[in-house]
């Protein structure tokens, strides 16, 4: 089979990583890839959230499956053009993928489907909002409805603050994405993510992480992208895994079904959970990054299959293969990151690291300069072990970690404290 896959982080690495595995691929194509994959695969560059551009690409090599990373292309309809061209996809059409791309649309469907989340109102009047809010009481929870990158978020602890995110929102700061914003009850508990395949009607569980969203040691610091991972999630324990599973997200793609638009490709929902009870925060529309670079350390090979089936609506019956086993994944980040940080600094003993399936260390921001891996974003390099215990699985990600000489990086030394209760 000859593979496409769409995206250039830690997540396409380890989904190629994956991927390149299984005996089924024959011809592996990242695009646009980064320094870390050009052992494993071709990388091609083209523009991957332009869906013409995409299909013309995918038809002139022959390419039999795409597997589609970040949300972005999904949102742009660019797996709607490759089905449309009958090339097998693995990703939501744009219509489902309005789950990650309005808050107020997942409301709306979970509403239909009576799956526990928040409370909530929508605004697009500001006087309105601070009424509301005033109403409500702090602590209380704003949301800018589009894709804001992660920063369209603000959990308010006083009214002040609340009535303030709501002004900056209405009032532009995140353009159309904030034209409307949602304004939620504040969940207490403790936050995990939930991974499943889904076929349009069939879901299948392939996972559970726990992510380290703050830049610095005991979740101090800025938000991020995410500064590590683990999984499994021990709060999401089998029967709240069951609650997720038959209360929220079953109900859920069941409403997509019945709308129209069916729900193919790995839906991520992220949870919060409390006495055993689980709520919806959010749906994502692809991967966590870096939560999939736990999950492909778990599930190998097989997640070819899993992800083939999955696009060809054969999932019902599938089993998962587990290794009872933990995996982790520590990020390494420019000094800087998430504010501005310089690029082009050199890493070196990446070499000398072990690449099993193991141990690996992913590539997120890298590029090959003059021979020498140099470092190109914020977050840089995902290393990722796994092992029969956490605590062994975190020992060993850690050991690799130190063995990188990269000066101008840094990375977080609490990631699992939460499992680990350390
Ligand atoms: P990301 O994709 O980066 O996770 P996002 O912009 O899609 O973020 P959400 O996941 O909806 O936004 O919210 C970001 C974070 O804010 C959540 O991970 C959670 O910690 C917190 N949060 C969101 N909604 C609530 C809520 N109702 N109660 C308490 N905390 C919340």
């Amino acid at each position: 089979m000859n593979i496409l896959i769409l995206g250039g982080g830690g997540r396409e690495h380890s989904l190629a990583w994956a991927v390149k595995q299984n005996p089924k691929c024959d011809r592996l194509i990242v695009a646009p890839g980064n320094a870390g994959l050009t052992s494993i695969a071709e990388c091609a560059a083209f523009d991957i959230e332009d869906p013409s551009a995409v299909v013309e690409f995918a038809v002139a090599q022959s390419i039999d499956f795409v597997i589609v990373g970040p949300e972005a292309p999904l949102a742009a309809g660019v797996a709607d053009a490759l089905r449309a061209a009958d090339i097998l996809t693995f990703g939501p059409s744009a219509a489902a993928a309005r789950l990650e791309a309005s808050k107020a649309f997942t409301k709306e469907i979970c509403d239909a489907a009576g799956a526990p989340t928040a409370g909530y109102a929508r605004f697009t009047d500001a006087a309105a909002a601070t009424a509301y809010i005033e109403d409500q009481g702090a602590p209380i929870v704003i949301k800018a409805d589009g894709l804001a990158a992660g920063k369209g978020v603000v959990v308010a602890m006083t009214e002040d603050e609340a009535i303030t995110a709501v002004q900056d929102m209405l009032g532009g700061a995140f353009g159309e994405a904030g034209a409307e914003v949602v304004i939620e009850e504040f969940m207490d508990g403790e936050e995990a993510s939930f991974f499943v395949l889904c076929d349009g009607t069939d879901v299948l569980p392939i996972g559970t992480a726990q992510d380290h969203k703050r830049a610095y040691d005991g979740d101090a610091g800025p938000n991020t992208g995410g500064m590590g991972a683990y999984s499994p999630a021990p709060v999401l324990t089998d029967a709240s895994a069951a609650r997720a599973l038959s209360e929220i997200i079953q109900p859920c793609v069941d409403e997509m079904a019945r709308r129209g638009t069916p729900y193919q490709g790995v839906l991520y929902a992220g949870l919060m959970i409390k006495d055993g009870q689980p709520r919806l925060v959010e749906y994502n529309v692809r991967f966590g990054d870096p939560e999939c670079q736990v999950l492909m350390m778990r599930l190998g090979a097989q997640a070819l299959d899993l992800m083939h089936a999955c696009a060809e609506g054969r999932l019902a019956g599938r089993p998962v293969h587990w290794a009872e086993d933990h995996a982790i994944t520590i990020v390494m980040a420019t000094d800087g990151y998430p504010g501005s940080y310089e690029k082009g600094s050199a890493i070196r003993g990446l070499d000398e690291l072990p690449e099993d399936s193991k141990a690996m260390t992913f590539h997120a921001g890298t590029a090959l300069k003059d021979g020498q891996i140099v470092a190109t974003g914020g977050r840089v390099l995902n290393v990722t072990a796994r092992a029969e215990t956490l605590s062994e699985a975190r020992d060993k990600a850690y050991e690799m970690t130190r063995q990188i000489d990269w000066p101008e990086g840094f990375y977080r030394k609490d990631i699992g404290w939460r499992a680990l209760g350390d």
